[in-house]
């Protein structure tokens, strides 16, 4: 493993409601290393997106870190005030979401998001010389130089996807994180970004969190897989390993039940039951209401997220 960019510890966010508090990430313990593609999976409100919010400190209200620590590049995110927070945005983390639309000014050209980009944060580059930037930025990225001045309506979703990353390399930023970025796009479009991204990501050893509930995204690019379920940690492995040799059934469930062209559809298992109401969860083991294989003990007392063989993380009874 290369040198760390990233360590959680103990992270934990909670959204407190009139019904009462609802725990979205819990007790997170998670290390990012330079050069990776971490995959976080889960199904809708497992606390994935929470845990890449919190990383930024752009939780919204009135969602709010309860615990931990989150250290980046050696120092303690938790420990900045709101103006240094703002200065690490953008310059050294940088977070695209499903939908570039919602980041980008409809108002200003691709080349106006980037210069500007530049000179906010290196203010002793002219603006000559970050326009060229910018233009060298959309050749590497597969953008002819011409859509330079185009507004963010006139790309296509996957050039705009594509601008958002292009933002994150003007600066050479120590970690992305990716929040579904390919929900948005049509099949075809998904798979020439996944592509493209996969080729960034080797020629300038990008360090990414990789948030998705699909699974064969996360197949195309992770180095590491975490799966989430309810707030916690369930799984961690390499991305192979965990898909050829699951060891928590909730991964095996998940891996289950993406349909395969090669098998058929009483192949398909379904995962029963959903996702547990966060304000009142069960008892012990989170995932016992639907686990197939709980035992006694799962109901009562709540497994620790530790590594169970080398390199391969779960929290569960059965690994004990
Ligand atoms: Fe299932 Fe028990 Fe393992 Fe939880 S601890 S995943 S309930 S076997």
């Amino acid at each position: 493993m290369s040198e760390p960019v990233l360590q959680l510890r103990h992270l934990s966010v909670d959204y407190p409601t009139r019904a009462g508090v609802v725990r979205g990430a819990d007790d997170i313990n998670l290390t990012v290393y330079r050069g990776e593609v971490l995959g976080l999976v889960g199904e809708s409100g497992c606390g994935k997106s929470t845990t890449g919010a919190a990383i930024m400190r752009l939780l919204r209200p009135p969602g709010k870190i309860a615990g931990g620590e989150i250290i980046f590049d050696g120092q303690n995110l938790m420990e900045l005030s709101a103006e240094e927070m703002r200065r690490l945005r953008g310059a050294r983390l940088s977070m695209i979401f499903q939908d570039p639309l919602t980041c980008l000014n409809p108002l200003q050209r691709v080349s106006d998001h980037i210069v500007e980009t530049i000179q906010t944060h290196r203010p002793e580059v002219s603006e000559k010389d970050a326009r060229k930037q910018a233009a060298e930025l959309l050749d590497r990225l597969g953008i002819r130089a011409e859509r330079l001045d185009d507004y963010p309506h006139q790309l296509s979703g996957g050039m705009r996807q594509r601008v958002m990353i292009g933002l994150a390399l003007a600066l050479n930023v120590d970690l992305i994180i990716a929040d579904e970025p390919t929900t948005s796009l049509d099949v075809i479009v998904e798979a020439q970004f996944l592509d493209q991204l996969r080729d960034l990501q080797r020629q300038f050893n990008l360090t990414i969190i990789l948030i998705t509930h699909n699974i064969g995204v996360v197949a195309e690019l992770a180095d590491r897989v975490a799966v989430m379920y309810a707030g916690k940690l369930m799984e961690l492995a390499d991305v192979r390993l965990l898909f050829d040799d699951p060891l928590h059934p909730y991964t095996r469930g998940l891996l289950g039940s993406v349909p395969n062209i090669n098998l058929t559809d009483d192949n398909l298992q379904i995962m029963g039951g959903s996702p547990p109401d966060l304000i009142n969860p069960p008892s012990g083991c989170k995932f016992h209401p639907r686990c197939p294989r709980a035992i006694e003990r799962c109901q009562v007392e709540e497994p620790s997220f530790k590594e169970v063989r080398p390199e391969h993380w779960s929290a569960c009874w059965l690994y004990e």
